[in-house]
């Protein structure tokens, strides 16, 4: 049977998933497709035994099911386990359904060569920087700094990954040359929302590097703001796009091609974004 890959969600209709898998699969010749599916809120169940019923190959999971999927799984790999959200589900040769969690160490590629020396401070305590900071954790990172507006949360995330300690922004703001790796996890700069930056980067150190998992803007506030210091930018398409390399690896047993699809959103989205 021909293989056949579907991203779920709700609202789905913005996902650049399926452009991006159909790319790759006509690139390397694999004889497959890959739909979007929009899920009812309340038809989660239903929407996963379809999917299992019609022998789909394997899916990504997006908001607002990231979590509530898990029971509905046959098992969970420990990707996904600590953070309790899945993004990928892999069917097995025994047919069982098994889910991961690729956004993370999805995120961790697009930085490039980094050190588990390397000082890492996270902006925000919500999904997005749950699974980047268990992704390092796992990697053996152990200097993560969790900074929030809500400190209780950061708490909480520091008392998950064992390791690191919770500041709020305020605290972060005024220790930002103690970090290598700074990373904003908030939807503060997304198109719609208002442009201000969750912290100042005044007191950035010399060589640090400054990400921001928002694609859309390609340059958002804050990356706007780290660039006046001279350092190296990292957006989140490379995030998005290596998330999904990694779910298309473990669906085809092969790595796309993650630079030249970086390209090819850029010019999609809009604009003339160079990460340094
Ligand atoms: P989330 O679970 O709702 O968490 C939002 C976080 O942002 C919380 O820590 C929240 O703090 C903080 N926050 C929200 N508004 C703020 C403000 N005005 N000032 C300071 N902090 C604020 O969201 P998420 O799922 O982590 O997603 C966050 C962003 O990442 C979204 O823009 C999403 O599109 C993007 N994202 C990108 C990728 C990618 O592939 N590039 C993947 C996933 C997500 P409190 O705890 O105080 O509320």
């Amino acid at each position: 049977m021909k293989k056949w890959f579907a991203v779920i969600g709700n609202p789905i209709s913005h996902s650049l998933s399926p452009n991006m898998h159909d790319t790759w699969l006509k690139q390397l010749n694999i004889d497959a497709s890959y739909i979007p599916i929009h899920v009812e809120q309340d038809q989660l169940e239903q929407a996963v035994e379809s999917l299992k019923l019609l022998g789909c190959s394997g899916w990504n999971v997006t908001v607002p099911f990231k979590e509530a999927i898990i029971p509905f799984l046959d098992d969970v790999d420990d990707s996904a386990k600590g953070i309790g959200a899945v993004n990928t589900v892999v069917r097995t040769l025994d047919n069982k359904y098994v889910g991961y969690n690729t956004d993370g160490l999805g995120f961790i590629e697009s930085l490039g060569y980094i050190l588990p020396e390397h000082n890492i401070l996270l902006i925000g305590a919500g999904g997005a920087a749950r699974g980047i900071a268990h992704a390092f954790e796992r990697l053996g990172f152990t200097q993560i700094t969790i900074a929030n507006r809500t400190l209780e949360k950061a708490i909480v995330l520091v008392d998950e990954l064992q390791t690191g300690q919770a500041l709020t922004l305020d605290e972060a703001e005024n220790n930002l040359n103690k970090f290598d790796i700074i990373i904003q996890t908030t939807p503060l700069g997304m198109k719609s929302s208002e442009a201000s930056l969750p912290i100042q980067l005044n007191r950035l150190k010399e060589n640090a590097i400054v990400a921001d998992i928002v694609y859309n803007p390609l340059v958002t506030p804050f990356i706007e703001e780290a660039k006046k210091y001279n350092v190296r930018t990292i957006n989140g398409l490379g995030m998005l796009v290596h998330q999904g390399a990694l779910a298309f690896s473990y669906w085809n047993g092969v790595i796309p091609d993650t630079d030249g699809m970086i390209q090819q959103l850029i010019e999609q989205i809009g604009g003339n974004y160079v990460n340094r």
